[in-house]
Parts: structure tokens; sequence; C-alpha cells
């Protein structure tokens, strides 16, 4: 993206907010001596671990490490970019921006007119000509307020109403083509006809396509179609529902994956607002990654049918690689939510949920499913797979626990099953967390000589008499990274004449080493600066640096056989010799 604005646009709102008040807009923030302690929303915590610094500027939990501006925060907690975060932060000050930002995404003009499709198709719903439509919705339940806030809608059975439309508020026509709302054969016309229409939105709460359904029988329709992927629709990137569900699953810590629209449409509409559904039944990358981010304990509730099983196992799989927390819903007598709900009422819902099982739990359901336990090649092979599942565990209670279970219901001794068990070559289950920002995990071991120049770097950033230091006594590091950061903030101070870490983060934001500096300040936040440990620290650098010069001619020494050239280094070793003095 183009830079919107200048670093010191930047740093001016920062330096205009308080960065107190802005986190404490999103979470309790308390105040212990001189900074403000709230509860992580970047990791699974019950103690407050994240403080806040007003004077810094910046926020660091102690526990997963998650360190930054209040851009970050932003950023992070409502998964935005970090230009949308600036204004996000600029808007809660009352800063105007200058800047158009609409006229800079250069898909803002699909979503407008997804939001322009959206009310139109709103509006025909309560027109006489939705009229059945609308009907058939209440009948399923789903009420007006319902139906207002998921901005469903129906699209008439004409042919170019949209289009028109479109057409009259002057949209591009190839655009509105390429964002899947029309679509040319021998004129132009609307994609969704005689269909309820089911806005869907992204991560950010951005419309970018429709579900659309038929609501009466008709032959040789699909029941659904849905728009076909944009460049601003990846079925890959979207969880329908997320964007209102995140804040109630942050809330409550969990989350609950249901398989259709219309299963997270009716399980919010009973209250339960921490829902949503997949597009299809598999789950991307990109999903588990945002999952990842949300941090909370996951809910999998797909169909009852045997697709739905076989979609449980697979993001179960990988919900499980990427160590995210979950549980299995598998519902018993109705296909999936919708039909529970309806059939059995919420309470029993809310019942089902507390009662769901663990990954293993759920394997054990299904592999004992159709077995008849009096027949030998049955339990033969149900205590094989269990076995199989169990080899894959590290956990010693959960396997002596199975192990007691199958020996006792099928009678063979625990040293047969613990054989059995052996066979299957033990593999651990790859634990990949994929990381939020885990620079607390990372606590790399550093040479001495690196862990120096990282405090000589926290002690730059903290305040503009160590860069002046810095300049006159050092001015060279012998690591490539520290030098670049040092160079870095000592450049920011000749430009700005003055340093602030939060100002210097945002300025370093492209900068390849920005999560170096950010585990620097993490790793010393708390650090007391005291005048002579800068001294005592610059003596040591320059200490070491011509220890490493000597070294390096010596061997530079042996490695010569030309007599003059040996005699050349060992002028220049007796030079820095004398340095050292
Ligand atoms: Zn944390």
């Amino acid at each position: 993206m183009a830079q919107l604005l200048s670093n010191e646009e930047i740093n001016k709102i920062q330096r205009s907010v308080d960065i107190v008040e802005v986190i404490g807009s999103y979470i309790n923030l308390e105040k212990k001596g001189k900074n403000y302690f709230g509860v992580c929303p970047f990791h699974d915590d019950h103690t407050p671990s994240l403080s806040v610094s007003r004077e810094k500027g910046l926020y660091s939990c102690f526990t997963c490490g998650h360190t930054g501006t209040v851009f970050q925060f932003v950023e992070d907690y409502e998964n935005v970019s970090f230009i949308e975060a600036v204004k996000i932060v600029a808007d809660k000050a009352g800063i105007k921006l200058d800047l158009d930002f609409k006229e800079n995404s250069k898909y803002d003009s699909m979503y407008e007119a997804y939001d322009l499709a959206i009310k139109f198709y709103q509006n025909n719903l309560k027109s006489k000509q939705g009229h059945a439509a609308h009907e058939y919705l209440n009948k399923r339940g789903l009420s007006d307020d319902i139906i207002d806030e998921f901005e469903i809608g129906y699209a008439s059975p004409d042919s170019d109403t949209l289009t028109k439309l479109l057409r009259a508020k002057e949209f591009d026509e190839e655009e509105m083509i390429n964002a899947g709302l029309i679509n040319r054969g021998n004129s132009v016309y609307d994609l969704f006809r005689d269909r309820i229409t089911f806005p869907i939105h992204n991560a950010q709460g951005k419309p970018v396509a429709f579900s659309a359904r038929i609501y009466e029988k008709k032959d040789n329709e699909a029941k659904y179609i849905n728009t076909k992927e944009t460049p601003i629709f990846k079925k890959g990137e979207i969880l329908f529902n997320y964007h209102r569900a995140r804040n109630e699953a942050r809330k409550l810590k969990q989350l609950i994956i249901v398989e259709g629209q219309m299963d997270a449409i009716r399980v919010y509409a009973s209250g339960i607002k921490n829902v949503v559904a997949t597009m299809g039944t598999a789950l991307t990358d990109y999903h588990i990654r945002l999952l990842s981010k949300l941090n909370v304990e996951i809910i999998l509730c797909l169909d009852n049918d045997s697709a739905g099983e076989k979609a449980t196992f697979a993001i179960a799989d990988m919900l499980e690689n990427a160590n995210i927390d979950f549980r299995v819903l598998r519902l018993v007598g109705e296909k999936d939510p919708d039909e529970y709900i309806i059939a059995h009422g919420v309470d029993a819902y809310r019942d089902a949920i507390n009662h769901a099982v663990s990954y293993f739990d759920f394997k054990k359901k299904i592999y004992s499913k159709n077995k008849d336990f009096k027949n030998e090649v049955d339990v033969t092979n149900y205590i094989n797979s269990m076995l199989e599942e169990l080899s894959k565990k590290d956990d010693d209670v959960l396997i002596e626990a199975t192990i007691n279970n199958l020996s006792e219901e099928f009678s063979i001794s625990k040293q047969t099953l613990m054989k059995k068990l052996n066979s299957f070559e033990k593999k651990t289950p790859v634990k990949k967390k994929t990381p939020v920002i885990n620079v607390k995990e990372q606590k790399e071991r550093l040479s001495y000589e690196d862990s120096l120049s990282e405090l000589l770097i926290y002690y730059m950033i903290s305040d503009v008499k160590y860069i002046k230091l810095y300049e006159q006594e050092l001015s060279y590091l012998n690591n490539e990274k520290y030098y670049s950061i040092a160079s870095d903030i000592l450049a920011f101070y000749l430009k700005y004449n003055y340093i602030n870490m939060a100002d210097f983060i945002v300025n370093e934001r492209d900068s390849e080493y920005l999560d170096d500096i950010i585990r620097i300040v993490d790793n010393n936040y708390n650090l007391e600066l005291v005048d002579n440990d800068f001294v005592g620290l610059i003596e040591k650098i320059k200490e070491i640096s011509v220890v490493n010069e000597v070294d390096k001619k010596l061997v530079d020494i042996s490695n010569s056989t030309d007599i003059n050239e040996q005699m050349n280094l060992l002028n220049k070793l007796m030079d820095i010799k004398k340095k050292e003095v």
C-alpha cells in the first residue's frame, strides 16, 4: 500500500492519544504503581499480564510477549491493517484525518456496490414482491429483528433491476461484473433472481458476497448459489458471521463453528452470539491463523451426517496441529444446529455445548460406531484404532487411563495392550503453534556481545543523551543487525530531535528488524536506566571489539606466508593494542 500518512503524521496521532484510554476502551485496566494492568486478549489469560505504560506509550504482556504501540494493539485486536488501525485510533482521539481513506482502497467501489445491493435487496424483501419470501423467513422462525440484523433481502425475479440501479449510480460495469454482482451474456443482467439474499462479510465486517437461496421448491435449481470468487471474496478467507461473533467470543472465551449459514443465524438468533459458519466444509490456513489469533476455545459442531463427520476429522486435525483449544459437539437426533434448536430449544443446545467432548473421545465414539463387540474382528479393529490414536498422544495419564479402560472392558491384559501400543511408531504430534507474536518463546541464546548491544539499543531508544553518547564514543557495532538499528535510532534523532520508543517503533514498522526491536523493548521493559551502567556498557563493547580485532589479525598473520605482509599486519596489531590502553 502506498504511504498514506507520513511517519510524522502517524506519530502526531500517537502522541495526541492516551494509550491507557485507548486500550482501556477494549479491556479493563487497573492502575498499579506507574503502569496499568489488564487481562491480555492475545493469549489465554486469567490474571492480568498485560501492562500498559502511559510514559512509554507502549503495552507489553509478560506472559506471551505481545508488545507494541497503541496501533499494534488495535491492529491485532480488531484484526485490521496498520493504516486502518491508525484511522481507528485517530477517530477515538477525535482527530480528523485530511486523507480520504475511501479513495485509497482499490476495491472500495466494490464494497460500496455491495452496500447498495444489500439495501436494495432489503427493500425488496419489505415490498409486495418480497412478501412470499418474507413470509417464508418468518415461518422458519426468523424474526424481523434478525432479518434486519443479518441484512437479509430479496432479489426479485426481474432480470436487471440491480444492473439498472448500479448503472444509475454510475458504477463501472466491468468492475461490477468482476465483483460478482452482475453478469454479461447477450446483455448485462442480475446474478440473483427470485431468491432470498444473505450478505457475507469479511473478517473486518465489509460486505463481499451474497449467498442466495430459493424459498419454494423449484426443479433444476440449486438451493443455494453463492457469489463466485472475486478479488474481494475468497472463500478460504471467510468465516460467516465472524465480524459479529468476534467480540462475544472473546468475552466468553469460546467460539462455536457450525457448517451452514442458516445454522449460524439460528444459533445467533437464539442468543448464542459467539458462532460462525464455514463456507463449505474445509478450513484453510488463513482460518487457522484467524482462530489462533482469537485465542478462545473452539466448539466444533458440524452436521450430524457422514460428510460432517469427515469434515470434523479434517478440521479437528488442523486445530490440533495448530495447538488450538477445541472440543467436538456431535448432535444426536437432528442433523444440524438449526433443526436441533427448532426441535429441542436453545437450552438443550446450550447443554449440548457444555457436554462437547475432546477430540480423543469423539474418535472413540466414531470407532465404536456400528461395531459388534461380540465379534472378535470388530473388537480387534476397535482396539487397534484406539491404540493407534493413543500412540500419537504424549499424555501419560490419558494413556494409562485408556489402557485400563480397554483392559477392563474387553478383558485383555494391560501388558498385551501396551505391547500393541508400543508397536505403533511413536509419532509425536506436530505441536506447531502459529505464533501471534511469540517473542517470549524464542528467548534466544545471545552471545555476550550481542546481549550488550541489545541493552545499548534499549538505552538509546529511551533517552536522547544515550544516543549522543553512542555517537561520540562508539558509533559502530560489530553485528550488522544491531549496527543498523542503532543507526536508525541515531537517524531518527537527527531528523526529529527527540526520541520516543513508540514513535520509533512506528517509524521502523517496515524494517526487517522490527521484531528484534520489539523483542529488545519487551525484554528490557522494566529496566531502570543508570547513566554509569551505560558508560560501562560502552567500555565493554569497545573492549570486545578490540579483542575481536586482535584475534582476527593474529589469524591473518599466521595464515600469511608473505613476510612483508606479516610485518604489515603486525604493525596494525600494535595500533589496535595501543587503542586498548
Ligand atoms: Zn499475552
